[in-house]
């Protein structure tokens, strides 16, 4: 191994053979690579010193495994808030002429990106002459800015469209999607994709190629052009692209079109002047209120990454008290629409899986559903066919539940019968090991109700998934009576690597997410009953950002469904809100909702994937029954009575302990119920609000009884100002509303 010649706390300088140097990344403290302050500093020492001690050729790699570069230290971002606009230029335009320096110095340099290349470290790796990605599975690049609600400030914007074309340049910038290095090869994003053990050996071939030929000069030269695109094609990306990011962004997320626009703009200027746009839009977006939601949204998803489900005390790191397992053998018992969608979640994450039916054709018919979804790609949004022959192997099925026996951790999806469960759970429990933990996906019982089947109830605990699996990517973890710390821990650790969220909620009717549902779909009922039309009730909801108004999101869950689970939210809180009878004399019509093809709405035929006709022309009929006196209500006093209600119920789980703080309900219900991520969760949108606003818009529906009554903790926020989530975390509000 040669030496280094010059050793800094983020970067490490070698002498290879042939008169290449190698650039180091290793900056200390953090789990991934990250462009931090003194990062950049030490970037431009660097280049001071190779210009003393000239290279035939550069090669830039990372020293730690599975990460290239991570992008800007996101730590570091909350100090931008706060900057005037002309330093968030100059930021930009010193970070953009920093990497610039790899392809204005005389000599070849080419980026080996293995593992995560994300943001700036993209933008690095393409101010480099050349690209070598790796196969490793960890290897996967792209420029989120988008989802923080901000665009590639050091030149992503400018170099990116010149390099692979300004439609997939767009794509790519505008959606924030990570693609893998094979992918980037086809993009031409990369000059090779290459195993991990020859990615530096290729690296300097192609940098002694390079030398030889000299082309990186002219492919220099070329790269500082604008990028014209001629009139069919610019029309092309006008009409559809920027129509397909309109239709995704609905208006409410400002960044993926600002990133469409310069792009556009900046591919018919000079390099120089298409900058200067970029960093004009970076500044204006960082000053926007959805970037600061989007920010703390991504905060709080890292809080969650980093924790156990225990609190601050208790760390993951496996000690005397807290045993936490790494489970490696799971089994699912139940192949109905859950259990499908989850056993394909572990298929997908490299977990052998066993999956246990009593119904043979039931079974039968799930294993080709769930090998396709574990197989789709997101980039391409279709199978990989390819794939599901490799992932065959790792799915195992049978209708015996003697088949789970060496088993590590089993979840149990039957169908949501009381007894049935009890009977399941007490047979895995005496099929199983000991240590074995067993976890319940029931959506309506309360964990304790179940537990007491258990001879030992500390390794039960309830995992919540939501539905779609695929889609939703909320996990709650719900503690029984006697839960232990070991089974809790270990099962937020499993849903991690499912790539879930998981958030621990105590046990309590509804848990977190239905709970703070039930007022929310009940109050579109009560709506209804008034005479709004249905179409447009979810209307507003949608406008306000939600992916399904509340009536489409009951005929998804099915009305049977949602029929039982009311009765059981009814039984907890009905001193404020009651079973609606809507609910009961659609389910007795036979109208379940699309998996019947009737409920709310029509659909064209029946089935999870069935398309809304139009609005169910006889479901005023059966409403007449139960109608309420006629209102003239706003859109602006559906909105309220929607969304208001969702937030009065989120305080009373505050109350109530179900989980430790508000950021866990703002991050359950973006995750678990498609809650807009740009309002920062439902208690950031009250403090968008204010709670004495709150208060005041509550006023209005003093008639509609004690659901709408301020919770006392709603009182005491409004007396002191104090915002519901803290003041750290929520920044200050502009306070326009909305
Ligand atoms: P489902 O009716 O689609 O599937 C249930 C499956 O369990 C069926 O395939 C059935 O054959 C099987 N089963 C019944 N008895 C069994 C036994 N003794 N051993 C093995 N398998 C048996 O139900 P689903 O919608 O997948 O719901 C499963 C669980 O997930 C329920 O507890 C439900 O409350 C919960 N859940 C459902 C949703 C949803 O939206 N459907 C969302 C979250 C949680």
């Amino acid at each position: 191994m040669p030496e280094p010649i010059a050793t800094l706390s983020t970067l490490v300088i070698e002498k290879l053979s042939g008169g290449i140097t190698a650039i180091g990344i290793n900056v200390p403290g953090h789990s991934q690579n990250v462009m931090n302050q003194v990062f950049m500093q030490e970037l431009e020492q660097v280049f001071a010193f190779l210009q003393q001690n000239p290279p035939r050729g550069l090669l830039v790699e990372s020293l730690r495994d599975d990460s290239f570069l991570a992008g800007a230290d996101i730590g570091q971002i909350d100090t931008v808030w706060s900057l005037p606009p002309t330093r968030l230029k100059e930021l930009c335009d010193n970070g953009r002429n920093l990497l610039g320096m790899f392809a204005s110095l005389p000599w070849p340099s080419v980026a080996v990106i293995d593992g995560v290349c994300l943001g700036g470290g993209l933008e690095l790796a393409i101010a480099c002459d050349l690209r070598i990605a790796t196969e490793n599975h960890k290897t996967i690049l792209g420029m989120p800015e988008v989802k923080l609600g901000l665009l590639p400030g050091w030149g992503g914007t400018v170099r990116l469209p010149r390099l692979i074309g300004t439609g997939p340049a767009i794509e790519l910038i505008a959606s924030g999607d990570e693609i893998i290095g094979s992918q980037a090869k086809t993009l031409g994003l990369v000059d090779a994709c290459v195993p991990v053990h020859s990615a530096r050996e290729s690296a300097c071939v192609l940098i002694e190629q390079a030398i030889a030929s000299g082309d990186y000069l002219n492919r220099r030269s070329e790269l500082q052009l604008p990028h014209v695109l001629d009139k069919p094609e610019s029309d092309f990306l006008l009409a559809t692209t920027g129509a397909v990011i309109v239709g995704r962004t609905k208006g409410n997320y400002p960044a993926p079109m600002v990133a469409f626009n310069t792009i556009m703009q900046g591919a018919t200027q000079s390099i120089s002047e298409a900058a200067a746009l970029e960093s004009k839009a970076f500044s204006k977006l960082a000053k926007t209120s959805v970037a600061k939601q989007l920010l703390r949204v991504y905060r709080l998803g890292e809080r969650n990454r980093s924790d156990c489900g225990l609190g601050k005390s208790a760390q993951l790191t496996p000690n005397k008290s807290l045993r936490v397992n790494e489970l490696q053998k799971p089994s699912i018992v139940g192949a109905g629409i859950m259990g499908a969608g989850i056993t394909a979640r572990h298929v997908r994450s490299g977990f052998v899986t066993k999956l246990v039916d009593i119904n043979a054709e039931a079974l039968g018919q799930s294993i080709p559903a769930i090998l396709q979804e574990a197989a789709w790609d997101r980039y391409y949004q279709k199978t990989n066919q390819e794939r599901v022959g490799e992932l065959t192997g790792r799915l195992m099925s049978s209708t015996q539940l003697s088949s789970i026996a060496g088993t590590d951790i089993v979840i149990e999806s039957v169908i949501e019968r009381t007894d049935l469960k009890r009977q399941v759970l007490a047979e895995i429990e005496s099929t199983v090991s000991p240590s074995t933990i067993i976890c319940t996906n029931t959506s309506t019982n309360p964990i304790a109700t179940l537990a007491d089947v258990f001879s030992d109830p500390t390794r039960f605990c309830g995992m919540h998934f939501f539905n779609p699996v695929r889609k939703m990517s909320l996990v709650e973890v719900i503690r029984g009576p006697d839960t232990s710390d070991s089974t809790v821990a270990s099962v937020v650790l499993h849903a991690k690597r499912l790539k879930k969220v998981p958030v621990v909620v105590q046990d309590s009717p509804g848990f977190l997410v239905n709970r703070v549902l039930t007022p929310y779909l009940h109050e579109s009922v009560e709506l209804l009953r008034e005479g709004v039309d249905p179409s447009r009730i979810d209307k507003v909801s949608r406008r306000f950002g939600m992916p399904l108004g509340p009536l489409e999101l009951y005929d998804m869950v099915g009305l049977d469904t949602a029929f039982y689970a009311g009765l059981v939210m009814a039984n907890a809180i009905g001193d404020r809100i009651d079973a609606s009878p809507v609910i009961p004399a659609l389910v007795k019509a036979g109208w379940l909702g699309r998996k019947a093809g009737t409920g709310f709405y029509t659909y064209k035929g029946a089935g999870h994937d069935a398309k809304i006709e139009s609005v169910n022309e006889k479901l005023n009929d059966l409403i007449d029954p139960y109608r309420l006196a006629e209102q003239q209500t706003t859109d602006e006093q559906i909105r309220d009575r929607l969304f208001l209600p969702m937030l009065l119920e989120s305080l009373l789980v505050l109350d109530e302990g179900i989980v430790r703080d508000g950021c866990d309900i703002d991050l359950a219900v973006i995750h678990a119920l498609g809650f807009p991520a740009f309002r920062g969760g439902v208690l950031a949108w009250g403090d968008f609000l204010g709670a004495a606003e709150v208060v005041r818009r509550l006023d209005q529906f003093n008639d509609l009884g004690p659901r709408m009554k301020p919770p006392a903790r709603l009182l005491a926020h409004a007396e002191s100002g104090r915002p519901f989530t803290s003041v750290e975390e929520s920044g200050s509000h502009s306070r326009k509303a909305t």
